[in-house]
């Protein structure tokens, strides 16, 4: 029987085993951390009672995705609960407006009748745009590139949508989410609406390819909802560990890699700090392509192939603040209480700004935010009525050189975080009026924490790597170790530095385990 050793126990590496073990394979998956799933991770962070996602929250992509189409009777079988919510997101404006989306579109466009009529006739254009090219885009993510059965594809598409709907797609692919939104929409609101949307991913206003993000995000959140782990998140990562062992496989937390052993150019295991070695046939590793060449003996960084891969970018940081409240927010636009998410970004100039101050170092002073409010679908994760909020500071320096707005000194996240939190707690006010009043306790995990909970977060970077065209699609993570495969044999790599890139969605994981259990 083949023995496969999986190094990283997050989405990917744990879809990947659970797939492999169901195939009968046998699969030791080896964690450094104390607790299986990577960025997927739910503790009572502040006090007794109240589970909040430490990360990520939002696990649409894999109620969506292809590994739960796999195992779905499996992972319910094993616990896994979600829950839906069909108002999932809404952007909250400094004058008071907002525009909530929810999967009722009928009342979507009512909503903007009020606060953004000139944008009524193009969401509804937007919406059947979604609609046609979703059965071309959607089997794209699903795909390994580059691959025959990608060429196949975009001929099907082509077929489908003629040469210039075709190279519509491409320009959609390549276009900054403020040319989109300025190609739509009239009003500042819609336009700094969708644009939110690339902020989550990599992408300032300006940046190439960031329209696909805020026109999927955006009008998929109308026609898919949001879903979320009843309880917490981690009720995917137990259901999954659970698929694993009941098909004999082995999860092991607390145990580092510290080495891919090699042997002819062949990965043929893997060595941990405790000094045991793991023979292996395929050695999956769901951990940063940066962080590979740390994990490789030096014979094989000497091979160019193999050490280019060190120029595999981070994206921004991201940091973390949640919050045990008494109440739920008072928003000044009120229908905002009723939303999983809540944008404060305000619109795109401010957004381009913090993108740009956060790439030259800066704390931005009024930094784009995704606050959750799980407990509005979820009132499992806080004791009776009282409530969680999950709120996501995006995008960050990497490095600190300095305070925007001047009033923060110190160049360590261990020296400005709380500070900075402090800032991000009084930007709310501004639509939330006595938010502070409502905090029984608070947990502040900056770019820093983040990253000693899981190393592929290097510098914060929520995403496991920057994903700007030239490191995604087929580029992801590098020209010579896309398809999955490391210029190694046998070392097959997944997680969101490998395509289809970052978010819960375990698409690399199914696509390595399609690749070594076929
Ligand atoms: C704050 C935050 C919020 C997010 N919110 C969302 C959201 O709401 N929805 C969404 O879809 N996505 C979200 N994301 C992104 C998403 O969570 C990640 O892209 C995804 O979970 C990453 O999965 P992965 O398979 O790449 O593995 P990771 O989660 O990176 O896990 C890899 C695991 O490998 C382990 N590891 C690494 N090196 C070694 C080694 N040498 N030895 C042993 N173990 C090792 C790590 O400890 C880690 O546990 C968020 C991310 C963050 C950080």
């Amino acid at each position: 029987m083949s023995k496969i050793v999986v190094v990283g126990s997050g989405i990917n590496g744990l879809s990947a085993a659970a797939l492999l073990a169901k195939k009968g394979l046998s699969v030791t998956v080896l964690e450094s951390a104390d607790q299986f799933g990577g960025a997927v991770r739910t503790e009572e962070a502040t006090l007794p009672g109240f589970k909040h996602d430490l990360f990520a929250t939002n696990l649409s992509l894999f109620a969506g995705g292809g590994v739960m189409a796999e195992l779905k009777d499996d992972l319910i079988r094993n616990g896994l609960e979600f829950i839906s919510s069909t108002k999932p997101y809404c952007s909250v404006f400094p004058d008071g407006k907002s525009i909530g989306i929810t999967m009722d579109r009928e009342a979507n466009l009512a909503t903007l009748a009020r606060v953004a009529p000139g944008d009524v006739e193009s969401w509804r254009a937007l919406t059947i745009k979604l609609g046609d090219l979703a059965p071309h885009l959607f089997p794209i993510l699903g795909t390994e590139l580059p691959s025959f059965a990608a060429v196949k594809s975009l001929y099907k598409t082509w077929r489908a949508i003629g040469t210039t709907g075709l190279f519509d797609l491409v320009r959609l692919l390549l276009q900054s989410s403020r040319a989109f939104a300025d190609e739509n929409f009239v009003h500042p609101e819609t336009k700094a609406l969708a644009a939110t949307w690339g902020m989550h991913l990599d992408y300032g206003p300006d940046i190439s390819g960031g329209a696909l993000f805020s026109f999927l995000e955006s009008i998929g959140g109308q026609e898919f909802g949001m879903v979320l782990g009843k309880g917490g998140a981690d009720t995917l990562i137990k259901a999954l560990v659970g698929v694993i062992k009941e098909n004999g496989g082995t999860v092991i937390a607390g145990t580092k890699v510290v080495e891919i052993v090699t042997q002819n150019g062949k990965a043929v295991g893997v060595r941990t700090l405790d000094g045991k070695t793991y023979e292996a046939d395929q050695v999956i590793a769901n951990v940063n392509p940066a962080l590979i060449p740390a994990l490789l003996s030096s014979e094989e960084l000497m091979k160019p192939e193999i050490s280019k891969i060190k120029n595999f970018r981070p994206g921004l940081g991201t940091m973390m603040i949640h919050l045990a409240l008494s109440e739920l927010p008072d928003w000044r636009a009120s229908e905002a209480g009723e939303f999983n998410y809540v944008h404060i970004a305000p619109y795109i100039d401010d957004m381009a700004m913090t993108y740009t101050l956060a790439a030259a170092g800066k704390l931005p002073s009024t930094p784009t935010l995704v606050i959750g409010q799980p407990t509005v679908s979820d009132p499992s994760r806080a004791p009776a009525g009282k409530h969680i909020l999950w709120i996501q500071v995006r995008v960050l320096p990497l490095e600190i050189t300095g305070d925007a707005a001047g009033s923060i000194s110190g160049k360590t996240w261990d020296e400005v975080g709380e500070a900075y939190a402090d800032r991000i707690i009084k930007n709310i006010e501004k639509y939330a009026p006595g938010l502070s009043s409502k905090i029984l306790s608070r947990k502040v995990l900056t770019p820093a924490d983040l990253e000693k909970y899981n190393a592929n977060l290097i510098g914060g970077d929520s995403l496991g790597g920057s994903h700007h065209p030239a490191q995604f699609f087929f580029l992801r993570p590098m020209p010579g170790w896309t398809g999955h495969k490391a210029p190694i044999k046998n070392l097959f790599l997944c997680g969101s530095g490998t395509w289809p890139g970052g978010g819960v969605g375990g698409g690399s994981g199914l696509m390595v385990a399609n690749l070594i259990g076929k």
